[in-house]
């Protein structure tokens, strides 16, 4: 059996970053989409995500931030609301400023878990900046697994699958991103399927029970070139 672990990290705030911002990356949109959609409706794609997973009877994690430049995950309250309700799993995006002190970790899990009032037991630093103590403190707040780590930016081989146990945490290296294809590996668009079919592959011929884990970025839907 292989496991697909796919999950959205929403790195931008609601009403998504500012318009110089989005200006910039014009020519990464379909000129087309480009016109007829609100700048700040660029970056939103919840809902179209739901749909099309929806559509294959799958479910991903959410991985929300609590601290949003300009922006509050309160802003994200209904989408969080209406994923949770439907079964989609939400995890917390963990400031690297929080990381090294178990506090702040704290306090974002119990401002992310008074939205979903429900326990949170997944974890994802943003920037995948992981550190070898990270593991133990995030056991000691209840946590089940984390999603962090990658040893390199531009390889996908047998060490970014599959899982390990540390410290009562299950580790999920990240096999797939969007962000390291396109920036790292410089795979093009048209290639992107073919490079996940290799991955799939290669997770098949490595053991029984594999698992790829796969960052779509939230943002990048509508957008060529990953986040
Ligand atoms: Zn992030």
């Amino acid at each position: 059996m292989q496991y697909i672990f796919l999950s959205h990290d929403v790195d931008w705030r609601k009403q998504g970053p500012p318009l110089e911002h989005i200006l910039s990356r014009k020519d990464r949109f379909e000129p087309e989409l480009f016109e007829k959609t609100k700048p700040e409706d660029l970056y939103r794609n919840i809902p179209e995500y739901m749909e099309i997973e929806e559509k294959f009877d799958i479910r991903s994690t959410f991985f929300f931030r609590t601290f949003y430049e300009n922006g509050d995950v309160l802003d994200y309250e209904d989408d969080i609301k209406q994923l949770q309700k439907s079964n989609w799993e939400i995890g917390l995006h963990t400031d690297p400023s929080s990381i090294d002190n178990l506090d702040k970790i704290r306090l974002e899990k119990e401002k992310l878990e008074s939205i979903t009032g429900k326990q949170i037991v997944g974890n994802r630093v943003h920037f995948l900046n992981y550190n070898p103590e990270l593991p133990n403190k995030l056991e000691k707040l209840g946590f089940n697994y984390d999603s962090s780590l990658r040893h390199s930016k531009d390889r996908i081989d047998e060490k970014e699958m599959g899982y390990s146990r540390i410290h009562g945490i299950i580790e999920f290296p990240v096999t797939l991103m969007d962000a390291y294809l396109f920036t790292y590996m410089k795979i093009r668009e048209e290639k992107i399927i073919s490079e996940f079919q290799k991955t799939l592959d290669l997770g098949r011929s490595l053991s029984e029970n594999n698992v790829i884990s796969v960052i779509w970025h939230d943002n990048v839907l509508k957008m060529k070139g990953g986040r």
